[in-house]
């Protein structure tokens, strides 16, 4: 019965979100702290150290941490908030219930496993065991993660679990392990300042991960040239050397003609793709099939700008790729990656030093969250969950017979829909908030309202909590010991500062719990602290491409981290994976692993032409995720951002008129500076945290289901009835037949109105 008990406004005022509150003891009557813990930020897959002040058991503000090596005492916008969370009124303290009618209430914790337990075996028995499906996300600690999956697979006994990373940067993952044959970085950041040429795709570097932007800035302060491709003027965008204003969806386009320029003009290293790179001819023959007219005009970009971009690229001594879901979030977000790899390829520009490519990761442990196990298809240690070897590896580690271990379960969107069609009738989730992060909320709310059961694990109540039967109040990142893995794939060490408040429990605690209500303690009671967690993920990662065999919570505290692989205890670790020439290639000895994989010249699903404005979707200063921590922090944090005032990003002033999103009539940045401070005309930025609305069927990558989100096609977008696009009119009568804003979304900017 996963309805909410009570309307949405009388649950919203009593679990928020509520926008401002005061640290404890007040802005400036806080006192002296106890003592200074030095973990790490957890707003961003950045990973930055920071020092939380402590007293009376809550962390009371923070310090900078300035020897540590990625940020150096530096924090952005959300950093400087994150402490806020933990004593937030909006904390869950309780175990509670759903009661129709009345809200949520408090119960034991007994009370809150025993029913859970009994519940999910109940419909276990009548429907069998993959009638439950368990959610996990990336927010979670390496040991949380790697938790999730052995509890999801040998506690509930199920195959069907999935993580959130889905719905953000699995197709840059897809694409990393196809080209690099490893899912990381190909390259640390302190290679960044070296390079002469930064070309950043996709991302919004500036607002959302703002401390490479100082990276960034080292390189230009030694002459280094900056190009953006983005759709809108990001920040960054108003003062690098050249901006490419793609249209969304067609960045494969423009990445296949820059390369076709670089053939043309000979720019490329043909000793670099002959000795280290296996698929080249096929993928400079179809480069060379490309159109370059086309591409300008498929792209919207003035071939000029294509040329100067290539050349810019090519003629460099040294570069660094940046990208992130602005290229990931698509139909085709796998190609887009790939399509980009090349370029680096193509000019051999990976490494050494100075040079490198990366993906800038989103969630506070969104590199970490997705090598443990929590995937549907996957094994600890990025293994493949239907390869035998795998398998029979995993189950030595957990002590099972292979055959217990279920076989590959489905990604997350195909998850809610096997939930909507009835084929799936519980759910446990932890850190996932899929009412807002899945691309259709009415849909998602629709398919929750028919669950049987759903346990929720979580420190707010979300919108997604909102809807179970009984929810587990969790933890935060510094409520418990643990791991988290940032963008650059440096495994940070995080601490905890203080104990969760009230009666709620840490996650690992609950999670085990669970698993021996579900009679499953022989593969759970020898964990006794999230160290013993991480000594078997460091095991069930070991001889596979992620090791992390060789790191102790020792070692990463003092030496501040460690690069992933870490095959043996004493290896320094691997700042870059692929230092040339050591690292094996698939096919020839000693050289590079790394395969370039032909891109086709086109553009995502549903492309521009019907759409006379686009949203992309993406993060502001302010907001990321499904924003159900950021937006809690939100006045404080948006009075100290300038041209964030609402924290709505791009397109504010119309949102405030109430012009509306979600099918209405909306007037978005229209001309310039009419909408904030970084529109470009036609386009605004709809942050994702406001959940969305399908016009038409929800648009997936195919290879790895993420969905569409940065084309920004799908929400939000006002259809020209006067297009000749019959799909376009169709999709126009069905929006303007239910046309109101989706709750949420109306209370949101009602408060902020
Ligand atoms: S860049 Fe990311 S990790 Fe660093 S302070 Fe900001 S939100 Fe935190």
């Amino acid at each position: 019965m996963a309805k909410l008990p009570v309307p949405f406004e009388q649950l919203t005022r009593e679990f928020g979100p509520h926008l401002a509150y005061e640290p404890p003891g007040g802005w400036s009557g806080r006192g002296e702290p106890e003592k200074l813990v030095k973990t790490h930020c957890c707003f961003c897959g950045q990973g930055c150290g920071i020092q939380l002040k402590v007293r009376d058991n809550r962390v009371i503000g923070f310090e900078p941490w300035e020897e540590f090596p990625f940020n150096r005492g530096k924090l952005c916008p959300k950093g400087v908030k994150r402490y806020l969370q933990n004593n937030h009124p909006d904390r869950l303290l309780d175990p509670m219930k759903r009661v129709e009618g009345v809200g949520f209430v408090p119960i034991t914790w007994d009370e809150a496993f025993e029913t859970t337990a009994r519940e999910i075996r109940r419909i276990q028995a009548e429907h069998g065991p993959n009638s439950v499906a368990v959610l996990s996300g990336v927010s979670l600690s390496n040991e949380k993660s790697y938790l999730m999956g052995k509890f999801a697979r040998l506690g509930v006994k199920t195959a069907e679990l999935d993580y959130n990373g889905r719905l953000c940067m699995v197709s840059a993952g897809a694409g990393n392990k196809k080209a690099f044959g490893v899912d990381r970085a190909a390259g640390a950041w302190t290679d960044i300042p070296l390079a002469d040429v930064i070309m950043c795709a996709g991302t919004n570097v500036a607002e959302c991960a703002p401390i490479t932007t100082d990276y960034i800035w080292r390189s230009r302060d030694r002459g280094g040239k900056l190009i953006m491709i983005d759709p809108r003027v990001t920040p960054l965008a108003r003062t690098c050397d050249l901006h490419l204003p793609v249209r969304p969806g067609t960045d494969s386009a423009l990445f296949v003609a820059m390369l076709r320029i670089l053939v043309e003009e000979n720019l490329v290293d043909r000793e670099f793709v002959e000795n280290y790179t296996s698929g080249w001819a096929d993928t400079e023959a179809a480069a060379m099939e490309t159109s370059l007219v086309d591409a300008a005009r498929i792209t919207g970009v003035n071939l000029e700008d294509i040329v100067r971009a290539a050349r810019m690229w090519g003629e460099a001594k040294s570069s660094f790729l940046l990208h992130a879901r602005g290229i990931e979030q698509h139909t085709k977000g796998t190609e887009n990656v790939l399509s980009c790899i090349n370029l680096v390829l193509a000019t051999g520009r990976i490494g050494r030093p100075g040079c490198g490519y990366g993906t800038i990761t989103g969630q506070g442990n969104g590199q970490g969250g997705r090598e443990h196990g929590h995937k549907c298809d996957q094994l600890p240690g990025n293994r493949d969950i239907e390869n035998p070897e795998h398998r029979a590896y995993i189950a030595g580690v957990w002590g099972c017979d292979e055959s217990e271990i279920p076989r590959k379960g489905h990604p997350a969107p195909v998850i809610m829909e096997m939930i909507h069609s009835g084929e799936i009738k519980a759910l446990i989730s932890i850190c996932f908030n899929p009412l807002v992060s899945l691309p259709d909320s009415n849909f998602t709310r629709e398919a929750l309202s028919r669950l049987e059961h759903y346990t929720a694990i979580d420190f707010f109540l979300s919108e997604t909590a909102q809807h179970a039967d009984i929810v587990m109040a969790g933890s935060l990142h510094e409520e418990e010991e643990g791991t988290v893995t940032s963008g650059e794939a440096r495994v940070n060490r995080i601490r905890a500062a203080v104990t969760p408040p009230g009666r709620a429990k840490c996650d690992t605690d609950i999670v085990l719990e669970l698993g021996r209500r579900f009679g499953q303690g022989k593969y759970f009671d020898h964990f006794k602290t999230p160290e013993d967690i991480f000594n078997e993920l460091r095991v069930a990662s070991r001889f596979s491409t992620v090791s992390y065999y060789g790191m102790t919570y020792e070692r990463l505290e003092k030496e501040h981290g460690i690069f992933w692989p870490c095959p043996d205890i004493g290896h320094p670790g691997h700042p870059s994976p692929v230092r040339r020439p050591q690292v094996p290639h698939r096919g020839r000895e000693g050289a590079l692993q790394s395969g370039a994989i032909p891109a086709k010249c086109g553009r995502t699903r549903r492309g521009v032409s019907n759409y006379p404005h686009h949203r992309p979707g993406g993060f502001s200063v302010s907001k990321r995720d499904s924003d159900k921590a950021h937006r809690r922090a939100r006045r404080p944090m948006s009075r100290a951002v300038r041209g964030d005032p609402s924290g709505f990003g791009s397109g504010v002033r119309n949102q405030r008129q109430g012009l509306g999103s979600c099918g209405e009539p909306a007037r978005i940045g229209n001309a310039p500076g009419e909408s904030g401070d970084h529109d470009s005309p036609g386009y605004g930025l709809h942050p994702l945290s406001l959940g969305g609305k399908k016009i038409g069927q929800p648009p997936y990558d195919p290879r790895v289901r993420s969905d569409q989100r940065d084309a920004g096609v799908q929400k939000s977008h006002r259809p020209d009835p006067s297009s000749r696009s019959r799909r376009s009119r169709a999709d126009y009568r069905r929006v303007s037949a239910k046309s109101r804003l989706p709750r949420e979304n109306g209370r949101k900017i009602q408060e902020l109105s």
